[in-house]
């Protein structure tokens, strides 16, 4: 079952990036195991699944507990500053900062353990009330705060779009945050170019690759 949902899911992600010409390599694939249990996610990683997608910390310590790093952990949900240490320990990237004050909780655990952490920052472009992430028109203000701290690197943006059974009501949002990364990217040095656009969900998944989304995180497609 699971082995079948993963493999429908890379062929549809490969048939976007033909559609949009891009290699198929390009889009990496988060698998979200916020709803699987244990056996579920073993059964996912052997079925080919590299990184794991969790929402809440206190869930990863969990699994990564009983899982560890056969392959590498995401955190996709809202983080809590006093989270950060936890956070900082488990997942190789942290798609959800959005606030300079959690950037520099992150920081400072980071460099307790000697790590430069990656993370994206989170953007509410769709201005929903209830959704975590910082303004589009504030982000530059937290890159270039974020930039003084010496160990977290910004690798790019993540969003999510409305929830909707029609993924072309979520497409301008992924327009808007590929947008607002390209125009970030022309304000910075070389180096510090924002590679990473995370967006898309099992719902609107190709609508993002077709917008330049080059790192999905799905769930209910593959533990369905
Ligand atoms: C749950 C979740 C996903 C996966 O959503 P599905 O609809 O199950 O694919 C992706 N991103 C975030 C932030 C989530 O919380």
């Amino acid at each position: 079952m699971i082995a079948d949902n993963l493999r429908s899911v890379t062929q549809r992600i490969a048939a976007s990036c033909a559609k949009a010409r891009r290699p198929e390599d390009d889009v990496r694939l988060v698998v979200v195991t916020k709803k699987a249990s244990v056996e579920e996610i073993g059964e996912a990683i052997a079925s080919g699944a590299r990184i794991l997608g969790e929402n809440r910390v206190q869930d990863a310590v969990i699994k990564h507990k009983a899982i560890g790093d056969r392959a590498s952990w995401h955190l996709v949900g809202h983080l809590q500053t006093n989270k950060a240490r936890e956070a900082v320990r488990i997942f190789s990237l942290i798609h959800s900062v959005d606030s300079i004050r959690l950037a520099g909780e992150i920081d400072k655990e980071a460099a307790r353990i000697g790590k430069v952490q990656d993370v994206l920052v989170q953007v509410n472009v769709s201005g929903e009330k209830t959704k975590y992430g910082i303004e589009p028109a504030a982000t530059f203000d937290l890159l270039k705060a974020a930039d003084l701290y010496r160990n977290i690197n910004i690798c790019g943006l993540m969003t999510i779009a409305p929830e909707s059974d029609d993924p072309e009501l979520a497409r301008p949002c992924f327009r808007a945050l590929k947008t607002l990364r390209d125009e970030i990217n022309g304000k910075r040095p070389e180096d510090r170019k924002l590679t990473v656009l995370s967006m898309g969900m099992s719902n609107d998944f190709e609508a993002a690759i077709e917008e330049g989304s080059n790192m999905v995180r799905i769930g209910r497609a593959v533990f369905r």
